[in-house]
């Protein structure tokens, strides 16, 4: 390991935690069969993004000298907060996993038996797990005492976001027509609605 450190081991176990949250799930929506998928060009390109962001890149930095040139010293009040963030991050990703269970898939995808899940973590956000990832990127921004690697998985999943967001909640409204309204009026994308209603 080329930078051990207690924030650089609190970013290990923040990976390993997120995958291993993940991977039933990811194993599950493998099985299942697609009955209607929207993956684009860009689309995939997005995921390659991504996961070189949040694993590729931070792999290197950990296994190999090759991202040395960029590092510096996380100062320790940012990487305490860091540690707050990925604790709640963690969650989140989990109790959203949690949630959409079967329904979850890694890339645009409906598989047989989709249904609209607006309960749990979803009754007031319609896209928890996404909330969960920006909280994690800001962690391994906080975490990674490397201006290349610290920053990369966020870059790239706002990128993803951004080109998905839209995609989704239309393909959502083709499936579940006014229950999807209904559900967009009463909720927030990321963050749930500060009026009450
Ligand atoms: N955007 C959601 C889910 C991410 S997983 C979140 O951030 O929590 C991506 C898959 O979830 C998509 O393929 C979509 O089919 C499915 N999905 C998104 N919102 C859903 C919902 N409310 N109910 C059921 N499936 C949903």
């Amino acid at each position: 390991m080329q930078n051990l450190g207690v924030f650089n081991l609190a970013f290990v176990v923040m990976l390993v935690l997120s995958f291993i949250i993940r991977a039933p799930y990811h194993y599950r929506s493998e099985k299942l069969k697609k009955v209607r998928s929207q993956i684009t060009l860009k689309e995939r390109l997005n995921f390659i993004l991504v996961f070189t962001g949040s694993m590729t890149l931070p792999l290197l930095y950990l296994f190999s000298p090759w991202f040395n040139f960029a590092n510096y010293s996380v100062n320790p009040y940012l990487g305490g907060v860091g540690v707050i963030f990925a604790a709640f991050g963690l969650w989140l990703f989990w109790r959203s996993h949690k949630d959409l269970g079967v329904q979850f898939s890694p890339m645009l995808e409906i598989r047989e038996s989709h249904k609209l899940v607006v309960n749990g973590v979803y009754e007031k956000v319609r896209h928890p797990m996404y909330t969960s990832v920006f909280i994690l990127s800001f962690a391994q921004a906080l975490l990674v005492g490397n201006w290349v690697v610290g920053p990369a998985y966020f870059l790239a999943f706002l990128s993803l976001y951004i080109f998905r967001v839209n995609h989704e909640e239309k393909l959502m409204l083709s499936l579940y027509g006014g229950e999807y309204s209904e559900y967009i009026k009463r909720t927030g994308r990321l963050f749930p609605l500060l009026r009450n209603t």
